[in-house]
C-alpha cells in the first residue's frame, strides 16, 4: 500500500489529504499536525471570529480529520530524502509521496516579544486569547498596517477600543497595492476612528503594568500590542533539503511538484508555483489559492495527473464598509488606473500594455469580467 505523508493539517494539508483519499481509496494517508486543533478557515479570524458572530464551530472545516489519519500536536523536525522518512519528536514517518504544506508564521519584530501585552495573530488559539483581551481593554496599538492590522484594527474599533495603527511605510497596503488603494484603506479607518502613524518604527518598553510604545516623535501607553508585519513561510524544519525561490518558499512547478522531485509536492503559503502566466514564481497568502493549489497537486502526485494551476491569485479582505479583493498580482510598482464603476471602483495594474493584476472595492461584479480580461491580456503577452 503506497503510504503520503502530509505535512501540516491546516487548510493547504486538510485540502490535499482529502483530494488524496477520492483519487486513491487505499492510499495510507498521515497528516501531520503542529497544533492541537481540528483544520479550521482563518480568515475569519482577524473579523468575525474576534466580533463573536462567526463560531469556532463554524471555523472548523467541513470533514476535518476525516479519511485520514490526523496526528495533532506533531509537528515534523526533519526530513531525510534518501530514505523517504519525515521525523516529528518520538516517531518516524517512511512516506512513498509527501506534500509539504507546513504554511508561514508571523515574523517576529525585534523588541516585541510575544507575552501578555504583545501578542500575534496567526492561530485558533492566538484568536481566542486576543478575542478575550479585546473585552477589556480600552486602547489597542497595531503594529504593521496590512491585512492583519486594518482588518483587527476594524474588530476592536467595534468593540469600543481605540486603536492606533503604527506603519513603517508612508502608505497602508503599500506591499500589495498602489497609492490610490492605500488611500482608500487609510480614509475609511480614519472614519472608523482609527489613529494612523504613517513612515513610523516602534520601539515598546514594558517597564510598568501597561506597555509603553514611542515612534521616535511621541510616546503614549496602551493596553495591548497587537504586532502583524508579515509572515515567513515555515521551511527551517527542511534544513534546506528542499529548494528554496527567491521569496522563501518551497520551489514547485506548475503542477505542484517540488523541483527535481517527482514524488514531493507543496501547497498553500509555504509554497512557491512557477505561474505559467506570469512566467515567474509566485507565492499568495490567501484561502483561495492554498484551496485549489492543494488540488492540484494531490492529483499530480497520487494520480500522475499533471495539470498546471494556472489560475490567478486571488484575496479580500472585509474592512467595515469596505469590500477589497484582490486578483492577480497588482504589484504597486506597476501602473496604477482607476474607473469607476456602479457603486465601487477599480484599479488595474499594467506592465507596459499588458494587464497583471486588479483591485475592486466594493465592486465584486466585476471581479469575472476583470478575471478574464487580465488571463487574455497575460496570454497575448
Ligand atoms: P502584511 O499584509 O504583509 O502586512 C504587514 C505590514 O507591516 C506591511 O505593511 C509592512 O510594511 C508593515 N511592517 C513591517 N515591519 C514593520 C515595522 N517594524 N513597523 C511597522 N510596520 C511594519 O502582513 P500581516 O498583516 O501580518 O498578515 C500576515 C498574513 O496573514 C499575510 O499572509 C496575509 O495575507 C494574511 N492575512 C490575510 C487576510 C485576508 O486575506 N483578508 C487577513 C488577515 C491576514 P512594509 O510593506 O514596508 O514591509
Amino acid at each position: 500500500m503506497r503510504r503520503l505523508v502530509v505535512v501540516g493539517g491546516a487548510l493547504a494539508g486538510h485540502r490535499a489529504a482529502v483530494q488524496a483519499r477520492r483519487l486513491d481509496p487505499e492510499l495510507d494517508i498521515t497528516v501531520l499536525a503542529a497544533e492541537d486543533e481540528l483544520p479550521y478557515q482563518r480568515p475569519p479570524l482577524s473579523k468575525g471570529y474576534l466580533l463573536g458572530t462567526v463560531s469556532a464551530q463554524r471555523v472548523r472545516l467541513r470533514g476535518g480529520g476525516e479519511g485520514y489519519r490526523l496526528l495533532p500536536h506533531t509537528p515534523a523536525l526533519g526530513l531525510d530524502l534518501g530514505k523517504s522518512l519525515v521525523f516529528t519528536a518520538d516517531q518516524v514517518h517512511p512516506f512513498d509521496l509527501l506534500v509539504v504544506a507546513t504554511g508561514a508564521e508571523p515574523r517576529q519584530l525585534e523588541g516585541f516579544p510575544p507575552d501578555q501585552s504583545v501578542r500575534y495573530l496567526r492561530t485558533l488559539t492566538d484568536a481566542t486569547r486576543l478575542k478575550e483581551a479585546l473585552n477589556s481593554i480600552g486602547h489597542l496599538t497595531v503594529i504593521g498596517g496590512g491585512f492583519i492590522g486594518a482588518e483587527v484594527a476594524i474588530s476592536a474599533r467595534s468593540q469600543g477600543v481605540q486603536v492606533t495603527i503604527v506603519e513603517q511605510s508612508p502608505h497602508l497596503f503599500s506591499r500589495v497595492v498602489g497609492r490610490g488603494v492605500s488611500r482608500i484603506v487609510e480614509d475609511n479607518l480614519r472614519k472608523l476612528g482609527v489613529q494612523l502613524l504613517l513612515n513610523s518604527t516602534t520601539h515598546l518598553e514594558l517597564a510598568g503594568k501597561q506597555p509603553i510604545v514611542s515612534d521616535g516623535t511621541q510616546t503614549w501607553t496602551t493596553d495591548l500590542v497587537v504586532v502583524g508585519v508579515g509572515v515567513n513561510p515555515c521551511t527551517a524544519w527542511l534544513n534546506g533539503t528542499l529548494p528554496l525561490a527567491e521569496d522563501q518558499g518551497i520551489h514547485v512547478d506548475a503542477m505542484g511538484l517540488v523541483t527535481g522531485f517527482e514524488q514531493i509536492g507543496a501547497a498553500g503559503d509555504v509554497a512557491s508555483w512557477d505561474h505559467p502566466l506570469y512566467g515567474r514564481s509566485i507565492r499568495f497568502e490567501h484561502f483561495e489559492v492554498a484551496t485549489n493549489q492543494a488540488l492540484h497537486t494531490a492529483q499530480a502526485l497520487v494520480a500522475n495527473r499533471r495539470v498546471a494551476y494556472d489560475e490567478l491569485p486571488f484575496g479580500w479582505s472585509d474592512q467595515g464598509d469596505l469590500l477589497l479583493q484582490v486578483i492577480g498580482v497588482p504589484d504597486p510598482t506597476l501602473i496604477e488606473e482607476e474607473e469607476e464603476v456602479e457603486d465601487g471602483k477599480i484599479f488595474l495594474y499594467r506592465r507596459d500594455d499588458h494587464l497583471e493584476g486588479a483591485v475592486l472595492v466594493n465592486a465584486p461584479e466585476e471581479l469575472t469580467k476583470l478575471r478574464d480580461k487580465i488571463m487574455a491580456s497575460l496570454r497575448n503577452r
